[in-house]
């Protein structure tokens, strides 16, 4: 790593100091933080229009109050990378209340403010997403940590706390320099080659999420590490702390990583880097992942017809977490997210048994009780062909299958309260799932049978 060693890196980190950390950040960026400019007007009239009138709009109210605007983050990339982007990220130089509250007015929205962190956002009818920030400096008390955030000087300052340097482009929205482009990292040459780089070496104990964030561009974009940020990041998932990290924000990451098909190249990239570490997590992610995502892609397209409740991210990131065992109870989220979670390490037991010809009600009583999702996991990650078919013909034929009587029926017709009930009703629903007593009056009349049948045997 050269003028300054990693270890000191760690010990000025731990040290908790972060007026020096915010020196070291500054001074050890890892590439030369120099003002390269560019003109990019030409490129921003190929934007889709209710973009360009947006940010006309904005730049021509800024300037109104002599206050700078930059556009900055993923849509400056984007435009480089012509992929169309609904998200803008505005930053401001000034009062940023008074300028969001002006801004909502011209296009009658309503508008968030939130004093603390200097943040605010908008959403036009037209669907446009539009997040605002103040110029500010951030710093971590530990890795991890929600930033302290304090008002930074110029722009250059404000971008010291971003992740990659093709997330730090920023394009002046202002009318005398509309459409110019400061590159202070250099990051548009990094856009080029396909490079993710950190700012500076403390980006992933700052913030971890940054690694995930990474991971998600990666795949996105096809781009990969730069030598150094990947040492850095091989280095803090190895050897960081991360007890105190925010488990909500890692998994709202995760969500936004596991919200579309999981890509091939996610899968390697989660075999290489041990990111489930984040989640306090040790993993193995094998490589049968990539075609088990595959397949749970084409059950989702067929069962979410059905109208499933289904969170498709939270099954994609299901698969992964196969082996995580119960320590996952432990995490505050939706109680059906974590049985989803768990379906596999909890009834893996059951695809041996699903392993051989099964009459229907033997096939119904295994899989009684599971929800939909959990069927699904089991599906995927079921090794044989008549463990699938199994699961199949249970989800297709069986699972909706239910009794038109209740315990209440047998009362009326003279059985007694007690264990009976439950077996008389089994016995039932056993014929029910054989094809026959399709009609109440039929499972009535079974139902009188057995009673009478039992009353006999008492006698
Ligand atoms: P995408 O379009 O993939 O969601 P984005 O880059 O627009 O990506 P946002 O989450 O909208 O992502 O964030 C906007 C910008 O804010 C980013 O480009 C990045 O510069 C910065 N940013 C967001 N989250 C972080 C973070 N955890 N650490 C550092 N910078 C961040």
């Amino acid at each position: 790593m050269g003028i300054i060693e990693r270890q000191d890196l760690l010990a000025v980190y731990y040290a908790g100091n972060s007026r020096e950390q915010t020196k070291y950040r500054h001074e050890y960026s890892l590439v030369e933080v120099k003002k390269r400019e560019r003109d990019l007007s030409p490129l921003l009239k190929k934007l889709p229009a209710d973009i360009l009138r947006f940010l006309e709009i904005a730049g021509d109210l800024a300037e109104k109050y002599q206050l700078r605007l930059y556009l900055v983050g993923g849509q400056v990339r984007d435009i480089f990378l012509k992929v169309e982007n609904r998200d803008l990220d505005l930053v401001l130089e000034g009062d940023l209340e008074s300028y969001i509250r002006e801004l909502a007015d011209v296009f009658k929205v309503q508008y968030i403010y939130n004093a603390q962190f200097r943040t605010g956002n908008l959403v036009l009818p037209c669907g446009l997403n539009i997040d605002l920030a103040g110029l500010r400096r951030e710093s971590y008390r530990y890795s991890g940590a929600l930033p302290d955030v304090e008002p930074a000087e110029d722009i250059l300052e404000d971008l010291f706390r971003r992740d990659y340097t093709v997330n730090s482009l920023v394009l002046s929205l202002n009318k005398a320099e509309w459409g110019l482009l400061l590159d202070f990292f250099n990051g548009l040459e990094d856009l080029q080659e396909g490079k993710l780089r950190l700012l500076h070496p403390f980006s992933f104990l700052d913030d971890p999420i940054r690694i995930i964030r990474g991971i998600r561009l990666a795949v996105k974009t096809g781009f990969t590490f730069e030598e150094e940020s990947f040492a850095l990041l091989e280095e803090v998932l190895t050897k960081a702390d991360f007890s105190r990290l925010s488990l909500d924000r890692v998994l709202k990451e995760m969500e936004l990583l596991f919200a579309s098909p999981v890509d091939p190249a996610l899968v390697a990239l989660l075999r290489s880097y041990p990111v489930f570490r984040l989640l306090k997590l040790e993993l193995e992610i094998d490589e049968k992942l990539t075609e088990q995502a595959r397949e749970l892609e084409s059950y989702l397209a067929e069962f979410g017809e059905k109208n499933y409740n289904i969170e498709e991210w939270v099954m994609r990131m299901a698969l992964f977490l196969a082996d995580a065992g119960e320590g996952v109870l432990n995490w505050k989220v939706r109680s059906d997210f974590k049985e989803i979670f768990l379906a596999y390490y909890r009834y893996k037991h059951l695809l041996v048994e699903l392993d051989r010809n099964l009459a229907a009600d033997e096939l119904a009583a295994k899989l009684k009780g599971l929800r939909d999702e959990e069927l699904l996991i089991l599906l995927v990650k079921a090794g044989s062909r008549r463990i699938k078919e199994n699961i199949l013909r249970y989800m297709k034929e069986l699972k909706d299958i239910e009794l038109k009587i209740n315990g209440r029926d047998l009362l009326a017709n003279g059985l007694e309260p007690g264990p009976l009930i439950r077996e008389i009703l089994d016995e039932v629903y056993r014929k029910r799932l054989k094809g026959s007593l399709d009609t109440r009056e039929e499972q009535l009349a079974y139902a009188r049978d057995l009673i009478r049948k039992s009353g006999e045997n008492k006698e």
